[in-house]
């Protein structure tokens, strides 16, 4: 009898024991999620591992897209944000998603930021809001495929949904052998998000790089409405991309030189100076 009782309480402590285990384990990926930066909030959290490691001309012409430029009132809008979405302040402009309100602020602030440090860098304006065809020539992703297959360096601005739907700043790199030198540097200041994302989005298909600021919402949508800290936030959001595309371009990056075991990788996204590993 004795024994059947502490067996049946044995296993009952084995049972909360690896509940347990289970619960921390479960928990994990939370904590590292809590990355947070003051200016972005959250980065990215998923297990990517790519790295950039071609060279980039540093008189590489690099062209900056406002993400859903050419989609509103369709389908792929783009976020409202938090503040409109679950806080019910009025949009900032009621002609778009907030979202696009802010990549338009960010794409105009970073060529403007870009031209003063001597980069070669535009935009692309589709001129109309809304397109229903994908594949129409105005369209953000056609203009950036024909761009990027001419060897421009092609970047769409974006923000991240709000809540549990967005998952934080960080790039989306296209798909392609030739990450380089710029996509590290954006990854190594934003995050990074892994290889064929989603499946591989049009974008990406197409050779345009999407940067996700960060989420709308929290401290970093607030400094963007907040009229006081707007122009500084818009300023050191275009900086921080400068920077890392100048950084990208003069090749002054850090590279991981070693194939990690379990890696899922192009054979071409990972440094050279190590053949063997590949
Ligand atoms: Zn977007």
């Amino acid at each position: 009898m004795l024994r059947i009782f502490i067996k049946n309480n044995l296993t009952k402590c084995l049972l909360i024991f690896l509940y347990l285990i289970f619960q921390i384990i479960n928990l994990s990926p939370n904590l590292s999620d809590s990355i947070e930066n003051n200016l972005l909030g959250k980065r990215v959290n998923k297990n990517a591992r790519w790295f950039g490691n071609k060279s980039v001309l540093p008189s590489t012409p690099i062209i900056i897209m406002a993400g859903h430029a050419d989609s509103q009132n369709i389908p792929g809008a783009g976020t409202r944000g938090e503040a409109v979405g679950l806080k019910g302040l009025q949009s900032m402009d009621l002609t778009m998603t907030d979202e696009l309100f802010w990549n338009l602020k960010i794409r105009d602030a970073v060529v403007k930021v870009g031209k003063e440090h001597g980069l070669d860098i535009s935009s692309y304006e589709p001129g109309v809001r809304s397109i229903v065809d994908e594949n129409h020539p105005k369209t953000n992703w056609s203009a950036g495929a024909r761009y990027a297959a001419q060897g421009l360096y092609v970047l769409e601005i974006h923000f991240d949904s709000y809540g549990v739907d967005g998952l934080g700043a960080g790039l989306i790199p296209p798909i392609t052998s030739n990450l380089n030198n710029i996509d590290e540097s954006l990854a190594q200041n934003f995050g990074r998000y892994p290889l064929f994302f989603r499946g591989g989005l049009g974008a990406a298909r197409r050779q345009i790089r999407i940067l996700e600021i960060g989420k709308l919402e929290g401290n970093l949508e607030r400094n963007l409405r907040d009229i006081k800290t707007r122009e500084n936030t818009i300023y050191q959001i275009a900086f921080l991309i400068v920077e890392s595309i100048k950084k990208g371009i003069n090749n002054e990056l850090f590279l991981n030189p070693l194939l990690q075991e379990g890696d899922i990788f192009l054979r071409g996204s990972y440094q050279q100076t190590n053949p063997e590993a590949l």
